[in-house]
This record gives C-alpha cells, structure tokens and sequence, in this order.
C-alpha cells in the first residue's frame, strides 16, 4: 500500500478559483440532473448550499495566499468563470501566480480583452464532439458560437493550448467523436480530454443505461480508438494529445510503480470556493467536513493532503489509475455495483494502452518520436482517468 502520509509534492501546487457559482447553460448533465437529484444530502457532510454567488474575498487575501508558493497555478473556474471578467483581469492585474489557466464553456471567450485571453497558459474549453452532440447535451447553437470564438482567440494571437474537454455519457460514439475533434475542417484540435459523466448524482443510474452503453460502445470503442492513436504515431511520428492515453501511456513507458489520483484533487490539486474556503476539489464546494482551511490564514505549501479509501486502497490497479476521482470515492453517490462497472472501464482503458506498449518502444527505439512527445503539464484540469 502506499506510504500516503510521506507523499512530497513534486510539481506546482495547483488551486481552482471558482469565480462564481452562476453558469449561463443548463448543460443535460449538470443542470439537468440537478433538477432530477432529489436527494442531495450527503450522509456524513455538512453541506453549504449558500455560497456567495462571487467571491466574497479580497483580491489582496488571494495575493498574499499565493505569494507563499512562487510556483502555484491558478485555474478560473465556475459555474462560468467568464460571467466574473472583471474578477479575472482583477486577478490576473493583481495575483502573483506563475500560470493562469481556465476552464470555461467557451460562449463569453469573445468578451475578455486580448491581452488578458493572450495571458493563458490554457484553456479547456466544454466541447462534447461534433455540433449535433455538443448542442444535443448543451443547448442549440452552442457550439458554433464556441467555435467561432476560439476562432476569434488564435486569430488575436492565443498561442496556449487549447484542449476541447469533453463530458461522455450515453450516446456518445466516443471514437467518432474524439476522431471528429481531432480531424474536423472547422477548427481541428490538436489537445483531447474525456470525463465520463459518471459517480457524480445519486439518483440518475435507474433512468440511465450506463452499463449497457459501456459494454457495448465505451470500452470497445476505446479499444479502437487506442489502436487509432498509436497506428497515427507509426504513421506519422505524432503523439496526438489525447490526455487519457497520454498519461497512462507515459507512466507505464517511465515504469511508474505509483501514481496518486491523477487530476491531483486533494494533494497538489485544490480549490478555493467564492467565501474563500480550500476544498480538495471544485466538486466538492460546500461539503463543510472537508474544508482544509481558508485563504485568510492557510498556506498553500502546508495544506493537508487527503487521499481515495476504500475500495481503491485495495485495488490491484491502484498504482496505475490513482483512485480516479475523490468526490466519487468520498460520497460514494453510486452503490457499488456500480462503482465497479466505472471501474470496468478504467481496466479497460489500462488495459488496451498497456498492450500497446510494447508497439511504443519499438516506435521511440526505432527513433520515430522521442519519448518527450509524451511530456505535458499534469494536473491542469485533465483528470487522466476518464
Ligand atoms: S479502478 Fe476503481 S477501485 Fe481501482 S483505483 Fe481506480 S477507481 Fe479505485
Ligand atoms: S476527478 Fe473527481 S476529485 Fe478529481 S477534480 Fe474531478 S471531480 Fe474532483
């Protein structure tokens, strides 16, 4: 088992700003299900659902918080961060942070001026593939208007990365739709993420067929769209920035024997909630058992660490997966069963990279790509672990 309590961050230390707690979509799997969860209490968490609608502190109390780590990242979050661009430009104006990041669905983009935009390390922006898919699960027009607006951004000379973040769940072709993301005319990206909306409401399984859909389209389609990734590096020498296949692949090519949860929640990963409380990650607002402190007094080198229980502690492929989500293994909103089957698909993931493996050294011996291809910023939102 892991020696958790003698975990040393190695990296930067990251923390998500959630800037307010409003959204301007009501996205089928966010606002949607909310309307559905008719039991949002948590067993053994006190929860605060009266959150300031903005932060509530003073920008000042952000700086002297950040300025005891040289090195922390800050990531605008929501809600929809960019309904706060003043707070931003207050932030990026007045906060020592050695990188800025952020999270949006990417409608409001066109409304930041350029040379705060330009200031980005990265941008994830809410795609979910294809028009009928993004604007199926998000709200028509969506995505034309996002798209027309990271248009907009790297005419205006955005020169980050820009990674289409995607929310899975039942229909969704996962294959189809990443390969869309990555080969469309309208704006290809070169940069890939998936969640799959899993674990994350108590009540939506029964009127769900995630297990079906899993069995029958998610894992082999994931298969496949492994083979896709590494046929594309034999053929042209490119690692395509799927962030998935990316992190797993690199730890297994480094001979990792240990990974913490990927997404970096609740170690290296934390978020400040608009009353200017830490939790271990943005899903977790509220949940007052968890609060780790407050910008007022903590230091952000000093925050407690906390790390994924059971069933993960006893995993086989703890090492490789990490636990895959905190908020997920803390409220435990899917009974069991069904926590395994999300697990299934983690297995089938480590699986079908680890296979091919063996095909990646050969390209890296054989000097078709350099292992570096496979480098990128950890935790910058990218949980890894789908
Ligand atoms: S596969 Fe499941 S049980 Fe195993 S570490 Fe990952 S989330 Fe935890
Ligand atoms: S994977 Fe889970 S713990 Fe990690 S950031 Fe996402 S919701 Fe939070």
């Amino acid at each position: 088992m892991l020696k958790w309590h003698l975990w040393k961050r190695q990296t930067f230390t990251f923390f998500h700003i959630i800037l307010t707690t409003e959204c301007n979509l009501q996205c089928t799997y966010c606002f949607g299900e909310a309307m559905e969860d008719v039991d949002p209490d948590f067993p053994d968490s006190e929860v605060n659902y009266h959150l300031p609608r903005t932060i509530s502190y003073n920008v000042d109390t952000l700086d002297r918080f950040c300025r005891q780590d040289p090195d922390c990242v800050l990531t605008f979050y929501g809600g929809e961060p960019l309904l706060q661009t003043n707070k931003i430009k207050s932030i990026v104006d007045n906060v020592h942070a050695k990188h800025f990041l952020i999270q949006t669905n990417g409608l409001f983009l066109d409304r930041l001026e350029t040379e705060y935009t330009n200031c980005f390390h990265t941008i994830l922006v809410s795609l979910d593939g294809d028009e009928a898919t993004t604007d199926f699960f998000r709200g028509k027009g969506t995505f034309q208007k996002v798209i027309s607006n990271l248009k907009l951004i790297r005419n205006n000379g955005f020169k980050g990365e820009i990674i289409a973040r995607m929310t899975v769940m039942e229909p969704t072709d996962i294959y189809k739709q990443v390969k869309w993301l990555l080969n469309n005319t309208e704006f290809p990206f070169s940069s890939v993420h998936w969640q799959l909306n899993a674990g994350f409401w108590k009540n939506d399984l029964q009127r769900r067929k995630f297990d079906q859909w899993t069995t029958e389209s998610y894992n082999p389609e994931i298969r496949r769209l492994v083979k896709f990734w590494v046929d594309h590096m034999e053929h042209h020498g490119v690692v395509l920035r799927l962030y998935p296949f990316l992190g797993i692949a690199q730890s297994l090519l480094k001979g990792e024997t240990q990974s913490l949860l990927r997404c970096g929640g609740g170690w290296t990963n934390y978020a400040i909630q608009t009353d200017g409380h830490i939790v271990p990650c943005p899903t977790m607002w509220g949940m007052k058992n968890d609060y780790l402190g407050h910008i007022n007094s903590a230091n952000p080198l000093k925050l407690k660490q906390v790390f994924v229980s059971d069933p993960c502690n006893n995993c086989d492929v703890l090492n490789i997966c990490g636990g895959r989500c905190l908020y997920a293994n803390v409220t435990k909103r899917w009974d069991k069963e069904a926590y395994a089957q999300v697990c299934d698909t983690v297995r089938n993931l480590i699986k079908a990279i680890s296979e091919e493996v063996p095909r990646i050294k050969s390209l890296i011996r054989e000097q078709k790509m350099s292992p570096n291809s496979f480098e990128f910023m950890k935790y910058n939102g990218c949980e890894i672990i789908p």
